[in-house]
């Protein structure tokens, strides 16, 4: 049988991570959602034919799997909430808030529940995501593919064994995306000045990072070997990659992303 599985909170995560899951063959009868008011669930109920529910502890009453997909701020109060709930129930609690330890929500939470964090990105929203994962200690084996599964509905995850490398994965993509599109937004600049009119030059950028990555995550070559395959000697794709070296790219990224993940730990 399915495993019966509430969202605390009906939005874009929600409702990306429910789609995919849909798209997957979970069965909608055993996907509830939650939200105090019926404005987010309506759509959600029409789209997708879940149950919905506006009482959160009503919801999780019969769940084997719980999303906490509410913004962090509210958190807190949605927690302490469910605790009693929870706590007679304890299912396996998924979080998908950013910046919440699992320490802090299991104080919230009454404690010692199974509980993991995810850090998902908003390519998830496409079926496309990147999410990290780490597991408390209380999660057993069988619950650990659940939450894979239920992840793997919208994109790639990656299982972390330390906590604090959720912050590492937050500078290698639950931000990354925007930092592509920084790239889309610079190189359409770049395609304009050198001529091209800008839907072109936007096009052609965005399509050749879709085959980019695909082709990375198709081959049996590392970036770097499919990186010097199209630099012949003397030529241009050399010219462009020796003048992003010196200009100092990596050294750029990598301090971007130190920066990024800084920001992480401080509002842990
Ligand atoms: P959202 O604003 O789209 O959705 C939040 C939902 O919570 C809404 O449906 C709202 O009605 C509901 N809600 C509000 N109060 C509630 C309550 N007391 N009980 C139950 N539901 C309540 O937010 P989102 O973008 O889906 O983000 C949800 C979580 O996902 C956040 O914690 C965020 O950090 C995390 N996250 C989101 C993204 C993203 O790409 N959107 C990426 C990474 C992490």
């Amino acid at each position: 049988m399915a495993s019966r599985v509430t969202f605390i909170g009906a939005g874009n995560m929600a409702g990306a991570i429910i789609g995919g899951m849909i798209d997957h063959g979970h069965p909608a009868a055993a996907i509830t959602a939650t939200s105090p008011s019926d404005e987010f669930l309506a759509p959600l109920r029409a789209r997708l034919g879940i149950r919905t529910e506006t009482d959160n502890a009503a919801a999780v009453r019969d769940a084997d799997i719980v999303v906490l997909a509410v913004k962090p701020q509210i958190m807190r109060g949605v927690c302490e909430g469910l605790r009693d709930a929870l706590q007679a129930r304890r299912p396996l609690v998924i979080s998908v808030a950013a910046g919440l330890t699992a320490d802090t929500l299991q104080t919230w939470l009454g404690g010692d529940l199974p509980l993991v964090r995810c850090m998902p990105n908003t390519p998830a929203l496409v079926g496309a995501g990147a999410a990290g994962m780490f597991a408390t200690a209380e999660v057993s084996a069988a619950q650990r593919d659940q939450a894979s599964e239920l992840l793997e509905a919208v994109g790639l995850v990656e299982w972390v064994e330390e906590e604090g490398l959720l912050d590492a994965v937050t500078a290698v993509s639950g931000s990354a995306p925007a930092y592509f599109f920084l790239m889309f937004e610079a190189m359409e600049e770049a395609g304009v000045k050198l001529g091209l009119p800008a839907e072109t030059a936007r096009r052609l950028a965005i399509q050749t990072a879709l085959g980019a990555a695909r082709m990375a995550q198709q081959s049996e070559f590392s970036p770097d070997r499919l990186k010097r395959n199209v630099m012949s000697p003397g030529g241009t794709t050399e010219r462009a990659i020796e003048h992003l070296e010196r200009a100092g790219l990596r050294q750029t990224l990598s301090e971007a992303m130190d920066a990024c993940a800084a920001r992480a730990r401080e509002m842990a």
